[in-house]
């Protein structure tokens, strides 16, 4: 069975042509995809025969929304999907003034075993294909009557260790003739895989760079993150430098400020060293309080001090407001909890 939804338009016209229908069925077909149709039957402008065709040889992949939490403080929606498998993952649906933004999940889980993260202590299962990444947006828009204008791909799972899903996803996502949601709107974090960062770049696309840093060094680095005892910060740093070489786009860094771990004046200190010069932006996160990991936040105090100290080494840093503070808006927690109440 084909996978229609993540055939990019030149594939899908390829499949019609193969098909032996002609090629203007495409953009009939794509243009129903987009509206997020779960059946054939549903593309009213097709004849029988194409429609049955299609259900012998094809699926389309959708989102079902399993739970769903409204922040009663923004607008901000928070998703459980599941898949045709049962597999599960989160998605949270964010409103700013310049309009909608989600926060997608590109993996079941995740290997990369980050101390703090949720998604991180419950494993990995699987890698999500690129229509189960835009089922996630089509579902979202459906629901709330909505249409998305950022993406970022922050949510379960590192993006980088499912590389060619990823890609396709970009692909189609910001196709004219598909969701239309330019690179320049869409976000990718990664705990920084450094060759694949290499790649990324290589490909030139537009897309903004996120890397979850989340301490000045590698001795401190390696006690949260796993991946530092493969890549160090070093390299880091240096795949970051030649990503904006390759595309023009400035890298953000992730951290996320952890009470008596990584928040130290000293730290801040030698992040502002070793970052002085770079063109980048520092984002800096209270970090959420995970069940089981004994992690807390950094007081206000701390958060403003650690602001200050980098911007007197020139480093832009801003502490992120914190959106859906009431639904466990931070990813993983959903699906951690579903979890352990026996679900899959
Ligand atoms: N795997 C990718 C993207 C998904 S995680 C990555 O690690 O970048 C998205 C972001 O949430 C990352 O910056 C991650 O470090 C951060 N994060 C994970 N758990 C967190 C927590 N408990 N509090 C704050 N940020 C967290
Ligand atoms: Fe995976 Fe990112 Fe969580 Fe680390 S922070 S475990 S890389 S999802």
């Amino acid at each position: 069975m084909t996978d229609i939804k993540s055939l990019t338009f030149p594939e899908l016209q390829a499949f019609v042509l193969d098909s032996g229908f002609p090629k203007f069925r495409a953009a009939q077909i794509s243009g129903w995809l987009q509206k997020g149709v779960t059946d054939f039957d549903e593309m009213r402008n097709l004849p029988e025969s194409i429609r049955s065709y299609l259900k012998t040889s094809c699926y389309i992949s959708v989102a079902n929304i399993e739970k769903k939490f409204v922040s009663r403080y923004d607008k901000t929606v928070k998703y459980l999907f599941s898949f045709c498998d049962g597999e599960c993952v989160e998605s949270v649906l964010m409103s700013y003034r310049h309009g909608w933004s989600i926060c997608i999940s590109t993996q079941v889980g995740c290997k990369m075993g980050c101390t703090f993260c949720a998604t991180g202590k419950s494993g990995y299962s699987r890698d999500l294909t690129a229509s189960e990444m835009l089922a996630q947006i089509e579902a979202a828009q459906r629901d709330q009557n909505i249409r998305v204008s950022n993406v970022v791909l922050m949510g379960m799972g590192e993006p980088l260790d499912n590389y060619e899903n990823v890609l396709r996803f970009l692909r189609i996502v910001s196709d004219e003739k598909g969701l239309n949601i330019g690179m320049r709107h869409i976000t990718l974090s990664t705990c920084g895989i450094v060759p694949k960062i290499e790649q990324l770049a290589r490909e030139r696309l537009q897309i903004n760079l996120a890397v979850s840093l989340h301490a000045p060094n590698d001795e401190i680095r390696s006690r949260t993150m796993p991946i530092a005892k493969a890549y160090p910060m070093e390299r880091l740093l240096e795949a970051c430098g030649y990503y904006f070489e390759m595309t023009g786009r400035r890298v953000t860094f992730e951290y996320a400020l952890i009470s008596g771990v990584n928040d130290s004046d000293a730290c801040a200190k030698e992040l502002g060293k070793r970052l002085r010069g770079m063109n980048c932006h520092v984002n800096l996160i209270p970090v959420n309080t995970v069940e089981g990991t004994g992690y807390q936040k950094s007081n206000l105090q701390r958060q403003q001090s650690f602001e200050n100290i980098l911007a007197a080494d020139g480093v832009t840093a801003t502490v992120r407001r914190t959106l859906g503070s009431d639904i466990n808006a931070s990813c993983g927690q959903l699906r951690r909890k579903h979890l352990k109440e026996g679900g899959q």
